[in-house]
């Protein structure tokens, strides 16, 4: 139990101090299941130790939430209240706060309910919420993604366990691949080595600007994408709007930039489910044709699929492409987690929808308009799906010359 103390700790200083890098007098907002406290006030303690002016929490529950859906009209639901995108413009333009969200939902919640009375209050909210995306998206202030477990998130990862062994063994995972340890020196030097090693495969792939990468994998993936010109690779670090470094993700094993919208042929298969909305998609695939998607299929959650793929006419394309080796530590725990943080992190994974507008030098400062024309993707969506197979081959072409960049899953 002592150990599981400090890492918890540890685990809430390194997201305050490491993933949002609060800095004196900044204002930080959490949100944050309220199944599970712990976590969200070890990181507020943090946050105040290290000079945060004020900290907001939004507890969120899955169960009120699958009431909402349940009884709630279609009206209700689309309406996003002016005190909250009050609050939204107050602490996004005029603080600049920071944001920590701990992502941690039952991937079944909204199971065997009404899929188009959901999908539609989504787009409509997300519609009404869309100009508070720049802020995270285009790195204008620091953000972080983490989880802790809850019980049906924990149970679903883990059925043959009991409820407590269930949580018990997720805590483990997350700190695990987390690169978590009980002394926080070795912590931040664990993290400090990790980012070094996925900045050097960006700086790699930034050298050679592909003109365009070919996927190919035994499951049917067969696939071109071009980048666009003047394309950035990321990996675990970003810059805010101040210039202060933060890492958006916890944990995290990706080297990614975006697609050109228009420039994506073939048909791609994914290897894991995806969650969406609370229903579990799985064995999918999809067809894009100039960059949109012309034919998908899917054995689970078809019909979930095509709500997603009918957000706007942005879902249909894609906004992120991202290479993780197949022996990452996560993949390598062979856990299936059904949250998008871990298994995004144990795959390579393309995303549907909004691009990343700092993987284009300068279109950070494009309007969302204007993003269409550096080949960037504009969606009110983005989801992150897994295509990583075991034999997966990409190569990428610069000038018709061929660069191996995986082979057999791993790096070349
Ligand atoms: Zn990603
Ligand atoms: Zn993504």
């Amino acid at each position: 139990m002592k150990d599981f103390e400090l890492k918890l700790e540890n685990f809430a200083k390194l997201a305050v101090e490491f993933g949002v890098n609060v800095q004196k007098g900044e204002d930080l907002i959490i949100n944050s299941p309220i199944e599970e406290p712990s976590l969200a006030r070890k990181i507020a303690k943090a946050a105040y130790e290290k000079g945060a002016n004020d900290v907001i929490i939004n507890w969120s529950d899955d169960y009120l939430t699958r009431l909402d859906y349940k009884y709630k009209s279609q009206e209700t639901l689309n309406n996003v209240y002016e005190h909250i995108i009050k609050k939204n413009e107050y602490f996004y333009e005029k603080r600049l706060a920071n944001r920590i969200s701990i992502y941690s939902e039952d991937p079944d919640l909204l199971n065997g309910l009404d899929q188009k009375k959901i999908a539609e209050s989504i787009r409509e909210r997300s519609k009404k919420m869309k100009k508070f995306t720049k802020y995270t998206m285009n790195d204008l202030v620091s953000w972080l993604v983490i989880s802790i477990p809850t019980k049906k998130w924990a149970m679903k990862v883990f059925p043959d366990l009991d409820e407590n062994e269930a949580v018990e063994k997720l805590w483990d995972e997350i700190f695990k691949t987390s690169r978590i340890d009980t002394s926080y020196q070795k912590t931040l030097e664990n993290w400090q080595n990790h980012v070094n090693t996925l900045n050097e495969k960006a700086d790699f792939l930034n050298s050679h600007q592909f003109d365009k990468v070919h996927y190919k994998s035994e499951n049917g993936t067969d696939l071109v994408v071009e980048l666009p010109k003047n394309h950035i690779w990321m990996s675990a670090d970003s810059k805010n709007s101040k210039g202060d470094k933060f890492v958006p993700n916890i944990p995290t094993e990706e080297v990614f930039t975006a697609p050109k919208k228009t420039g994506v042929n073939g048909r791609l298969v994914a290897v894991k489910p995806l969650v969406y909305n609370g229903v579990v998609i799985d064995e999918f695939e999809f067809e894009f044709k100039e960059g949109k998607v012309i034919d998908f299929k899917a054995k689970k959650g078809e019909e979930t699929l095509k709500e997603m793929l009918d957000s706007d006419e942005g879902a249909k394309y894609l906004g992120e492409i991202a290479l993780v080796p197949y022996d990452s530590p996560i993949s390598l725990s062979n856990v299936l987690f059904f949250n998008t943080l871990f298994d995004e992190n144990a795959s390579c994974h393309f995303a549907l929808g909004k691009a990343y507008p700092t993987c284009v030098k300068g279109a950070s400062e494009l309007s969302d308009q204007q993003l269409n024309s550096v080949g960037l993707n504009d969606s009110l969506i983005h989801e992150d799906f897994m295509v990583g197979a075991k034999d997966l081959e990409i190569i990428g072409y610069k000038d018709d010359k061929a660069y191996p960049i995986f082979k057999d899953g791993n790096w070349a």
